[in-house]
């Protein structure tokens, strides 16, 4: 159902290049919807060259907020006037604020992140040992909240280097006691690290549609049965990685928790109104994937 829009309409909207295939505005409008609060969630295609623009516009058309994603959750950071200290450890925003004449920004990915996992496992992480692999933005927002909530983590990255990057650029923002390391993503690590890890995180893209035959996972290597694996991929639903570790008895999370959790904690920030998480999520699962 599309939300009724009117005069008192306060609008909201997702930032990106490409949006087409967002699943928050659906998310969002039918939580919009279910509340009965008169706000509406817009696709808003930005090329990168008119973000600043974009920005100014938004604040002077009395947006109430945005979502930002690929390819402008860095490059938006210089037309904020302050940020989140989640924003400033990640470096990088998923969602900004417009609030009193000023534009804050806030990255919620790696709460959003936790949120889903530790409801999902019913248990926290402080204390498990967790293999990430990848070293991208979305790995960041991971390894910084998880190492903050007490977890052991271990980067593998194919380009090792961006690994060590984002260890190295995240430990001024963590206590001194942090459990955080690094490699490459080689077989050889993966097996060393897996064997003892209680959580595997893919972070990486490998996998996602229209790729779907591509994973992170060595060939040939048994997937630890203990382990649980998790894919911050949700288009497809189960991914080559995911199902390799189905078949091994593992159990398995795909990333639309991530996708829901990190909309409860923007809708919070926009309206500050208890989110209801269940429309939410029926929201996105009812959604085939069809691109
Ligand atoms: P980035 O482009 O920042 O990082 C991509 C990462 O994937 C890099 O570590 C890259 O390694 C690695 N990679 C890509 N292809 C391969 C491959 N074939 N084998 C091994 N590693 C590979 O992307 P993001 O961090 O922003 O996003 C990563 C994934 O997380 C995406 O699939 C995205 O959809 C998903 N995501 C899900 C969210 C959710 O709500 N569920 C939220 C945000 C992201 P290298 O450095 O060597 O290139």
């Amino acid at each position: 159902m599309s939300p009724r829009v009117n005069g008192h309409t306060r609008p909201l909207g997702l930032l990106g290049y490409p949006v087409e295939h967002s699943l928050g505005p659906l998310m969002h409008n039918a939580a919009f919807e279910a509340l009965g609060l008169n706000y509406c969630y817009l696709p808003l295609p930005v090329a990168p060259e008119a973000l600043g623009q974009a920005i100014a516009g938004l604040s002077a058309m009395g947006f109430v907020g945005a979502n930002v994603t690929f390819p402008h959750k860095q490059a938006v950071m210089s037309y904020l006037d302050e940020l989140s200290p989640e924003a400033q450890a990640i470096g990088a925003i998923n969602t900004i604020v417009f609030r009193e004449g000023k534009r804050l920004g806030y990255n919620v990915d790696g709460i959003g992140f936790l949120a889903g996992l530790t409801s999902a496992l019913g248990i926290p992480v402080q204390g498990q040992r967790i293999l990430v692999m990848g070293a991208g933005g979305a790995a960041r927002a991971a390894v910084y909240t998880l190492v903050k909530a007490g977890a052991s983590v271990t980067v593998l990255n194919r380009t090792a280097e961006r690994a060590q990057t984002l260890v190295n650029s995240l430990r001024p923002h963590l206590p001194a006691s942090a459990s955080l390391d690094w490699g490459a993503l080689t077989p050889e690590a993966v097996a060393d690290r897996a064997s003892g890890a209680d959580i595997i995180l893919n972070t990486t893209s490998a996998g996602m549609l229209p790729n779907v035959e591509a994973t992170p996972w060595p060939e040939g290597l048994p997937f630890p049965p203990s382990a649980v694996a998790y894919d911050m991929i949700y288009a497809p639903r189960e991914t080559t990685f995911l199902r390799t570790a189905k078949a091994a008895g593992a159990r398995t999370l795909n990333g639309l928790n991530m996708l829901v959790h990190q909309g409860v904690q923007c809708f919070r920030l926009w309206t500050g109104q208890q989110p209801p998480l269940d429309v939410m999520f029926a929201a996105v699962t009812d959604q085939g994937v069809t691109h």
